[in-house]
């Protein structure tokens, strides 16, 4: 009896459903993936199980920190299948909104396993992703969290699991020959956030930023006027403005310092998908390529 109700009750929302030809029916996808934001998507997509539709919450060139969910992504959150979260304190609406939702099933965090850079009055820097290395422990997480929800397509997560990071390990060897070339007292880049802390550990880049790990709040005229003393006194010539922030700071700061911007780094956001930074990797190549660009200027 049950049955016959339930039955009753999905034909009855979804009158459509009988009309669809079988071959569109067939491509609807039967499982959701829902990445918390644009980079942890692409970074799903690569990896998902065939036939999983990937989405993200926050999308490309929008700011994640300080994001405020719609009705619309709670019920796409109630719908999935998964849910993944970069975690360290990135998404700090996620937790309310995946409880209000009513979605009870895994949250697979990116970042599990990862030691968080930490510092001064800051707290924990969620920022990751900005090293190929530690994105290597996120394909290698989000890959552990797909084969536990698809156990019966394991060897195939496992196999694009294994092309996805080749492909990090290759960028990252790149990245280090591109920095090899520039003098290391001569890597000074200024942001206008600071979502680059694991790019420059890694790297070996002095990433300097008039905001702080997140966005929300303005930074104070004593900051600025400090930064651009640094500029000037250190003949920091790398100013870059970021995809997920207002460019007015940044084109300030590099008016009063005199010095040019070199264009923009995407932070904590992808690009359009036909734009310079599409997919994470794309992102990653685009930053180093541009940062290197300015700093041998
Ligand atoms: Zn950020």
């Amino acid at each position: 009896m049950p049955i016959t109700r339930r039955k009753t009750l999905a034909l009855a929302c979804a009158p459509w459903a009988t009309l669809q030809p079988i071959a569109a029916r067939a491509q609807t996808p039967t499982s959701r993936i829902v990445a918390s934001f644009s980079i942890l998507a692409d970074m799903a997509q690569e990896l998902a199980p065939a036939g999983v539709q990937v989405t993200a919450l926050v999308g490309p060139n929008a700011d994640a920190h300080v994001y405020e969910p719609s009705p619309a992504d709670g019920r796409r959150l109630a719908q999935a299948d998964l849910v993944v979260i970069n975690g360290l304190g990135f998404e700090g609406w996620i937790e309310r909104m995946i409880k209000v939702s009513g979605y009870r099933g895994r949250v697979a965090i990116a970042t599990q396993g990862i030691k968080p850079r930490q510092g001064g009055h800051h707290g924990t820097d969620p920022h990751a992703w900005q090293d190929l290395a530690m994105a290597r422990r996120y394909a290698v997480n989000i890959s552990a969290a797909f084969a536990q929800r698809w156990p019966e397509q394991r060897e195939a997560i496992a196999a694009r699991e294994a092309d996805y990071i080749a492909r990090i390990d290759r960028l990252d060897r790149q990245v280090r020959e591109q920095l090899a070339a520039v003098p290391r007292e001569k890597r000074r880049v200024i942001t206008s956030h600071d979502a680059f802390g694991y790019f420059g550990a890694a790297y070996g880049v002095d990433f300097m930023a008039p905001q702080g790990w997140a966005t929300h709040s303005e930074p104070s005229a004593a900051a600025v006027a400090r930064l651009i003393r640094q500029i000037r006194n250190q003949g920091v010539r790398a100013v870059f403005i970021e995809n997920i922030s207002d460019p007015r700071l940044i084109e300030r700061l590099a008016s009063e310092a005199g010095v040019r911007i070199g264009g923009t780094l995407y932070s904590d956001a992808l690009s359009a998908p036909d734009g310079p930074a599409g997919t994470y990797l794309r992102l990653m190549e685009h930053n180093a390529r541009s940062i290197v660009t300015a700093l041998q200027a």
